[in-house]
């Protein structure tokens, strides 16, 4: 394990193969790290996808913002969603007393926000205000305990995840906006399904090319309703055909969990090794 290391390039073999990553610590030494297989986890902006020429197979509109906050002192009954026009916002109680207070919504709604300077906070209040008045109401009485963060045109894309020596997952591999706030889970449940099919290529149970096809064919098959349904969320229908998404939405979520569920947990003796 290493560290506080930034990929900066992948160095491949004479046969074309991925073998290894150049990379430089934080006072700017380099190494060359060799491995049997590279997986890129690199987010969104993933340089191992630049680097193995990871190609975008599938890409949809991305022109929304999400924006949140967290604030204090104010009465939250829990966790709350408020649906409007051409907006969704909602709030997510987190630690000590505080809450995280978000709001997604297309990129030209979200301008003021953009622009506010240091008056982010009030644009954020105004904004949730369009959709949910009693919400901003409340935020009003209350104090920010955090600046404005988000971020704008995030991407809807899914990638080519996996090829000779090397992988992606996570967010370098799909990414989706954040108006369906799967991309944890997604991360989480890729990252599993390539653990399963390296343990096999490694292991001499199945043949890389077949066990790398398999992790795309599994994880293109369990992305697929998700994406899906944020794709059409992230067009911000009427408020009534969005609620109806997001009821289709929470059943493909139980399913994915399900799925999730379903899959062997580590064999003892692989623990053993991983400690
Ligand atoms: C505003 C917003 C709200 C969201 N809300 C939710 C939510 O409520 N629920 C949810 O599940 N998801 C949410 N998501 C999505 C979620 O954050 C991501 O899908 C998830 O973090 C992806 O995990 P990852 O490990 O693939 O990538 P990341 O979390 O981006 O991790 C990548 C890591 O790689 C490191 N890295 C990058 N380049 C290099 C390099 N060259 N060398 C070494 N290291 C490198 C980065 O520093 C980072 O630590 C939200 C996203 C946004 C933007």
């Amino acid at each position: 394990m290493r560290t506080a290391m930034t990929a900066t390039a992948v160095l491949r073999g004479p046969d074309g193969r991925v073998r290894a990553v150049t990379a430089h610590d934080t006072g700017d030494r380099v190494v060359e790290l060799s491995a049997r297989f590279v997986v890129g986890a690199d987010g969104g902006r993933s340089r191992i996808a630049r680097e193995v020429g990871a190609e975008v197979v599938e890409r949809h509109r991305a022109d929304n913002a999400t924006f949140y906050a967290f604030f204090r002192d104010v009465d939250w009954g829990g966790s709350e969603f408020h649906v409007g026009s051409g907006a969704f916002a909602g709030v997510f109680p987190t630690h000590g007393g505080e809450a995280c207070v978000w709001v997604c919504c297309p990129a030209a709604t979200a301008a003021p926000i953009v622009g506010a300077g240091d008056r982010r906070i009030e644009a954020l209040t105004d904004l949730i205000g369009q959709t949910s008045p009693s919400l901003a109401g409340r935020l009003r009485g209350g104090r920010a305990a955090s600046p404005v963060r988000g971020a704008v045109g995030l991407p809807n894309q899914v990638r080519r995840p996996a090829g000779p020596g090397w992988a992606l997952v996570g967010d370098a591999g799909y990414h989706r906006d954040p108006i369906t706030g799967l991309g944890i889970t997604d991360a989480f449940r890729d990252a599993e399904l390539l653990a399963q099919a390296i343990d096999r290529s490694l292991r001499g149970v199945t043949e890389e090319r077949e066990a790398l096809a398999t992790y795309q064919r599994q994880r293109d098959a369990a992305l697929r309703e998700t994406f899906d349904l944020t794709c059409a969320l992230a067009r911000f229908p009427e408020p009534e055909r969005f609620v109806a998404l997001q009821k289709r939405l929470s059943r493909a979520i139980e399913a994915q969990a399900e799925l999730l569920a379903s899959m062997p947990a580590p064999a003892p003796a692989a623990m053993a090794v991983a400690a």
